[in-house]
């Protein structure tokens, strides 16, 4: 395996360069949630740009009605059926939040070593610009190793993932033309455990909504009124209230009615993988209520699931207000599973609230589309050749597992592109993302890059 060899040995070489590098990349403060966030954005995709053109890639920064994608691909060659492989990165990052809960400043991380590892601190340092940098930079060994790449390539980097991505489906329906592939490596996902590689192959759907009731009257003095006039917290609550059983099942007219059951098989290998339980040990569970019948992974990553987010109304002030609200506003979150349809979901629960809102009331909902569950294939040629690149990487076995969030991309690029997906990552759950003192370190950006030459090879290979 020449070819294998030497690009890990351009890849370990390199590795000093590699590093400095990211940490260019972490010090933008390419917030694209905050209108601040935007010269960072600009500095990231150029600075990407230059990087994607540097190994050799055409890289083009393309405008949308949001934040720019940075667009690249391998040249046009006269090799005769190599597949075509689309890598997709986010390079925006969330807000900080208070910056006086970082120990490490957000934006200027250096490697320290603690307790024998090299990490780096910074926004993004894992959630999403290590993920990004692994394919980057081993397109640049196997490139400096062969003098070519591995198969025709795509590079597409997003600048509003952690904004929900609103550009997106405009963006990849324009450009359905450079973006088709044969598989789509979407680098944005974590791995089992920080010895063991995962694949993800299934992702649950998600639909927001906002469900306001009005009293028959705007705000009213609690004392004269409170025993009498209706109370839109009180009906709310009792509403929300209502939405699950004490068996954890959900109460709303038709809410299983198009569940796929999770088939034997995977409840079996998922009940296997709950044997280590090091993968709930971030949380604590207790005072939590899983559905009666399922185990913890099953009903996170295969049973639907509605949430509430947030609910106002009434006195939110500092002082006391004996007030009897005119209105009461919750917000939900619905995951779903295979077989589910946003809009179908959506209009369950409407009629759900309507039936419990009693006379006089009125309600106002807010929101709209949402997007579906998504499994991938598991017996794809190029999930088991990243499987097996992994497997050689890590010297372990590749988890296939699922997760209760969602990637709306897999869904777009599987129906618009007719790609397949593949979906890849090298974070954890320790590595603080979305939170303060976010983190990574050398070791897995190493095995990261060194990862994906072995899955170029074995796509090679297959
Ligand atoms: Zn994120």
């Amino acid at each position: 395996m020449p070819n294998l060899d030497s690009a890990l040995r351009a890849i370990d070489d390199n590795f000093d360069f590699s590093v400095r590098k990211l940490l260019e990349l972490v010090a933008i403060p390419s917030i694209s949630g905050e209108a601040s966030g935007g010269p960072g954005i600009a500095r990231a995709a150029e600075w990407l740009q230059a990087e994607l053109s540097s190994v050799g890639l055409s890289a083009e920064i393309i405008e949308t009605k949001g934040h720019p994608v940075v667009l690249a691909q391998s040249p046009q060659t006269s090799h005769f059926k190599r597949p075509r492989l689309l890598f997709y990165g986010h390079y925006d990052v969330q807000p900080t939040g208070d910056v006086n809960q970082w120990k490490h400043p957000p934006f200027e991380p250096r490697v320290i070593e603690e307790n024998g590892v090299h990490r780096f601190y910074g926004r993004g340092a894992s959630d999403s610009k290590s993920q990004l940098w692994t394919f980057i930079e081993a397109l640049r060994a196997w490139k400096t190793a062969k003098g070519d790449f591995p198969a025709d390539i795509v590079v597409m980097l997003e600048g509003e993932e952690e904004s929900g991505s609103p550009s997106l489906p405009e963006f990849i329906d324009a450009h359905r033309n450079d973006l088709r592939c044969d598989v789509a490596f979407i680098c944005d996902a974590e791995m089992w455990s920080p010895t063991q590689p995962a694949i993800t192959t299934q992702l649950k759907g998600l639909v927001h909504e906002r469900v306001t009731i009005f009293a028959p009257n705007p705000d009213l003095h609690s004392g004269h009124y409170g025993a009498v006039a209706a109370n839109p917290i009180r009906i709310l609550s009792d509403i929300l209230a209502g939405i699950h059983d004490e068996a954890g099942r959900v109460n709303i007219d038709g809410f299983y009615d198009d569940v796929s059951e999770i088939p034997n098989r995977l409840r079996l290998r998922w009940r296997e993988l709950e044997r280590d339980t090091a993968h709930f040990e971030e949380v604590n569970l207790s005072g939590g209520v899983t559905e009666e019948g399922y185990s913890a992974l099953e009903a996170m990553w295969g049973r639907p699931t509605v949430d509430i987010n947030g609910i106002t109304g009434g006195n939110q002030g500092p002082g006391e207000r004996s007030v009897l609200p005119g209105s009461a506003t919750a917000r939900l979150s619905f995951r779903l599973v295979r077989g589910q349809e946003p809009d179908k979901v959506r209009a369950g629960f409407r009629a759900y609230v309507k039936s419990k809102l009693p006379k006089g009331c009125t309600v106002e909902f807010v929101g709209a589309g949402g997007s579906s569950a998504v499994v991938l294939s598991q017996d794809s040629p190029f999930l088991a050749a990243a499987a097996r690149g992994l497997e050689q990487e890590w010297e372990s076995p590749t988890i296939l597992r699922g997760t209760g969030g969602a990637i709306p991309l897999v869904q777009q690029l599987s129906e618009v592109l007719g790609a397949e997906c593949v979906v890849i990552g090298f974070i954890l759950p320790g590595d603080a993302i979305h939170a303060p003192d976010e983190r990574y370190d050398t070791r897995r950006l190493l095995k990261g890059i060194r990862s994906w030459v072995r899955i170029f090879e074995e796509i090679g290979n297959p």
